[in-house]
């Protein structure tokens, strides 16, 4: 043969010249496993409430400390987070935490929401400003909370509640500028929420890079990883477009030529996903939050990657 070890082939000159990786640490036997919190949205359907509760009962098990149930606007929308969070009460031993935002009602009816919850058994609430509809400019309602820190130091009077908020790595798309965007997420502590959530990231980098900056701006609280997990590349190239998470090209080549191929898809997703959890373990995160979208399996297969088990509980306190 033509080659040895003076004489290496192309390939394998290019095996022994490339860049060298050193391998991601594993969670050592006996080192706590991360604490995780499990986000879902109230379903419109009958088969979606199905959907919902397969998704519960396979990640209950995992013990996660709470799960939150998004809020939106409208009163329908709203009569759902609350059927949602009042079966969880009722029929599950899981933390619920219920969100709640400022849009479209007085501080009086926000306040009465958030009694009723607290009167339900709820003592978790996510604060946040909301969205205005698609299109239109947000225009706080003249008798609300006008942003989220006016509605986190409103619930401080309304009842003992745990309270977390929102962060955002990347900067709020309208917020007027990354140095205001900080002060906010400050307001929001100080006003009495005790972690931040954060809008999802790809690249991890972002995120650590935005822990740099909150701790120089005497931002002690935890800033949780909000982990998107992707299984419908398109889908997830259009919301983020809205909520102004960037989707880096390294994952558009990744998942490029699955359009039709929803399998190859979630494999690449739980691929994309455990890699990002497993780098933000090995620098020392230990507390994440799911963004499920009422779906168990890539959850389900991410928390096990981090060491999480069924039954072995993480604290559902703290
Ligand atoms: C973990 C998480 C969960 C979410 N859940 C929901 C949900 O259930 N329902 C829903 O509708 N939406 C939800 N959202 C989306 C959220 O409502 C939007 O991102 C919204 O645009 C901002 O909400 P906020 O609580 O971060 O707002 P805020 O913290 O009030 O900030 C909103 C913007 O206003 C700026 N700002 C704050 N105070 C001032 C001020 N005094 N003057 C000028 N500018 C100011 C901020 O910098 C920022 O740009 C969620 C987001 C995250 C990250």
């Amino acid at each position: 043969m033509a080659e040895s070890l003076d004489n290496p082939s192309p390939t394998l000159q290019r095996w022994m010249t490339g860049p060298r990786f050193t391998a991601l640490p594993v969670r050592a036997a006996g080192h706590p496993a991360p604490k995780l919190s499990f986000e879902f949205f109230p379903p419109r359907t009958e088969a979606l409430e199905q959907q919902l509760w397969a998704c519960i009962e396979r990640l209950a098990p995992l013990a996660p400390r709470f799960v939150s149930v998004t809020y939106g606007a409208g009163g329908t929308t709203q009569a759902r987070t609350h059927a949602t969070v009042t079966r969880i009460v009722k029929e599950t031993t899981l933390v619920p935490a219920a969100h709640l935002t400022c849009i479209g009602a007085t501080r009086e009816e926000v306040d009465e929401v958030a009694r009723g919850y607290w009167e339900a058994g709820v003592r978790h609430i996510v604060a946040l400003r909301g969205d205005p509809p698609p299109g239109s400019a947000y225009e706080p309602h003249p008798g609300g909370y006008h942003y989220a820190a006016d509605l986190v130091a409103g619930l401080r009077k309304v009842a003992d509640f745990e309270i977390s908020v929102a962060a955002y790595p990347e900067v709020h798309p309208a917020a007027l500028s990354p140095v205001a965007d900080l002060e906010n997420l400050k307001r929001k502590l100080d006003a009495g929420a005790t972690r931040a959530i954060t809008q999802y990231f790809f690249d991890t980098s972002t995120y650590l890079r935005f822990l740099d900056l909150c701790l120089a701006a005497g931002i002690t609280a935890p800033i949780v990883p909000g982990i998107m997990p992707v299984s419908n590349f398109a889908q997830a190239v259009r919301f983020s477009d809205m909520c102004g998470a960037s989707v880096p090209d390294w994952m558009g080549r990744l998942f490029e030529g699955t359009e039709n191929d929803p399998e190859t898809r979630r494999m690449i997703g739980m691929v994309v996903a455990a890699e990002q959890v497993r780098l933000l373990q090995a620098n020392g995160v230990d507390e994440f939050h799911f963004y499920t979208l009422n779906r168990a399996d890539l959850t389900y297969a991410i928390a096990h990657v981090l060491g999480v088990r069924a039954g072995s509980g993480t604290s559902k306190q703290g």
